[in-house]
């Protein structure tokens, strides 16, 4: 978990921080529960992986990419974003 404090509050980097580019601020006793912001808990409900050199489902490149939760595909970051919107 990446953190640092901004204006004395503890702020955590979303461990799907590729795909949602969020920090979010936690309170010290959630510090050990929360790895992921509240968007991604929503859409998502955990931590996504992320891999190098994996074939992505719509583009058929080679690249980093994101497993589908409940899926065993994968799809480039772009293409993943792209979808959740
Ligand atoms: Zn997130
Ligand atoms: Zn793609």
């Amino acid at each position: 978990m990446i953190t640092r404090v901004n204006n004395k509050e503890i702020e955590v980097r979303c461990a799907n921080y590729e795909i949602c580019g969020a920090w979010f601020k936690i309170k010290d006793i959630e510090v050990k529960t929360w790895d992921i912001c509240k968007k991604c808990d929503l859409y998502y409900n955990t931590r996504l992986y992320i891999a190098d050199n994996k074939k992505c489902n719509l583009c058929f490149k080679i690249k980093r990419s994101v497993s589908i939760p409940s899926s065993s595909n994968y799809l480039c970051i772009n293409h993943f974003k792209l979808l959740k919107q």
